[in-house]
C-alpha cells in the first residue's frame, strides 16, 4: 500500500539535487590520474622499443585479448635492446575488460596504460589495435628504429639507465583533454 508513496519519495528527494550535466563530446571529463585506458607500447629514450616479445602480458590475459609474436633483432635491424623484439603485437579492445594484468606482469614497463577511453568503434575489426597504433610516437631526441643500441653496450645499460631516465612516452600516456587534469603527465596506471 505504501510501496507507490515510497517510490514517489526517492523522485522527489532527487528533485532538490545538483544536476550533473555533460557537455560531452565537446568538454569530455577529465579521467582520474590513474584511470586504466587504451595501452601504450614505451620506447627507451633513443626510441627503441622497450618490449622484448616476452609474451608474458599475453599469458597474464584473463580474456586472450593480447596476441604477441617475437622476433629476432640482428645487429643490422635491431628494435630493442637484447635478443628479441614484438614482431606483431595486437590488442582486442572487443575482449579487454581493463583489468590491468598485463601491465604488472610486463617485465621491462613497455607495456602501459593511458587515459584515453573513447574506444568506441562501428565494427569489429577496427577494436583490434595493431602494434602501430599502440607504441608511444617518437619524442625529441629519437630515432625511428631499426637502430643501434645508442645508450649502451648491452641491454642492463638500458634498465639500469632506465632508472634514472624512464623515457616512457610522455604525452602519449594521457589523453589530450587530461592536461587539463594533473600537471603530472605520468599518467601510466603503474
Ligand atoms: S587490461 Fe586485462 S583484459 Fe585488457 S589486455 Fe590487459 S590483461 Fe587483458
Ligand atoms: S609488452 Fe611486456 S610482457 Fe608483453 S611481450 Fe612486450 S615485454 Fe613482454
Amino acid at each position: 500500500m505504501m510501496d507507490p508513496f515510497k517510490g514517489f519519495g526517492v523522485t522527489f528527494s532527487h528533485m532538490f539535487r545538483k544536476v550533473i550535466t555533460t557537455d560531452y563530446p565537446f568538454k569530455p571529463p577529465v579521467s582520474a590520474p590513474r584511470y586504466h585506458g587504451r595501452h601504450i607500447l614505451n620506447r627507451h629514450p633513443d626510441g627503441l622499443e622497450k618490449c622484448i616479445g616476452c609474451e608474458l602480458c599475453a599469458w597474464a590475459c584473463p580474456a586472450d585479448a593480447i596476441f604477441v609474436e617475437g622476433g629476432d633483432n640482428t645487429e643490422d635491424e635491431r628494435y630493442s635492446p637484447g635478443e628479441r623484439y614484438a614482431k606483431n603485437y595486437q590488442i582486442n579492445y572487443a575482449r579487454c575488460i581493463f583489468c590491468g594484468l598485463c601491465i604488472e606482469a610486463c617485465p621491462t614497463r613497455s607495456l602501459t596504460m593511458s587515459n584515453e577511453y573513447e574506444l568506441a568503434r562501428d565494427n569489429r575489426q577496427d577494436l583490434i589495435f595493431t602494434k602501430e597504433q599502440l607504441l608511444a610516437p617518437l619524442l625529441e631526441g629519437m630515432s625511428k628504429p631499426p637502430h643501434a643500441m645508442f645508450l649502451g653496450d648491452t641491454e642492463k645499460d638500458y634498465y639500469v639507465g632506465a632508472l634514472e631516465n624512464p623515457g616512457t612516452s610522455a604525452g602519449a600516456e594521457r589523453a589530450p583533454w587530461s592536461d587539463a587534469g594533473t600537471a603530472d603527465a605520468a599518467g601510466s596506471a603503474a
